[in-house]
């Protein structure tokens, strides 16, 4: 089973994904993870991305569609994988159903996360002081959220025209929204 985790950031999709890997045994990929821990490398990718990331940009296709390629063809993604932070464009969501085309997989079920704009404020501020994230300033957030209403929001109806794409609503308790997700998929 493929699933995606859609929504805007700071909408749970890490925690969520987290947890929905290890109660399916499904692989969680997640590009900003992958993305980070390359900056912190100091590898090409990563001096490539940073700047990118810093100023709450997306990191342009022509890097990302490669980084899906190799991420996506590993033997521990064969058979399914929950997909988080991407695809966050359309030729992301292209690559990615060609991807599984070739090995007679597909996209099984996309689930939107649906959180108001106040509430993911709140929430990316605290995760600053936690985190340490260089991408979780205000005005970085701003940035990425009107990124995600530009280039991302659009997937939304490339799926929804599909028919798999379930919206949970993201307000609530991590284990709330975790059982909302779990009725979702009929686990
Ligand atoms: P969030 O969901 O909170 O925005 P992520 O960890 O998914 O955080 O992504 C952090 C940053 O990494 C993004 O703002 C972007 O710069 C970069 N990034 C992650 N995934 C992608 C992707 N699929 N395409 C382009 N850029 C990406």
């Amino acid at each position: 089973m493929n699933l995606i985790l859609l929504g805007p950031p700071g909408s749970g999709k890490g925690t969520q994904g987290a947890i929905l890997s290890q109660r399916t045994g499904l692989l969680r990929v997640a590009t900003g993870d992958l993305l980070r821990d390359a900056v912190k490398r100091g590898s090409e990718l990563g001096l490539k991305a940073k700047g990118f990331m810093d100023r709450g940009e997306l990191v342009p296709d022509e890097i990302i569609l490669g980084l899906l390629e190799d991420v996506l063809s590993r033997p521990e993604a064969q058979g399914g994988v929950v997909m988080d932070g991407f695809p966050r464009t359309v030729a992301q969501a292209e690559k990615v159903d060609q991807l599984l085309e070739a090995r007679g997989e597909r996209v099984d079920r996309v689930l939107l996360f649906n959180v108001p704009e106040d509430e993911l404020l709140r929430r990316i501020m605290g995760r600053a002081k936690e985190e340490d994230r260089s991408d979780d300033t205000p005005e970085a957030f701003r940035r990425r959220v009107a990124v995600y209403r530009e280039q991302t929001a659009p997937l939304v109806d490339y799926y929804r025209g599909r028919g798999i794409l379930t919206e949970i609503d993201a307000v609530g308790t991590v284990e709330e929204i975790a059982e909302r997700i779990e009725e979702a998929l009929g686990l």
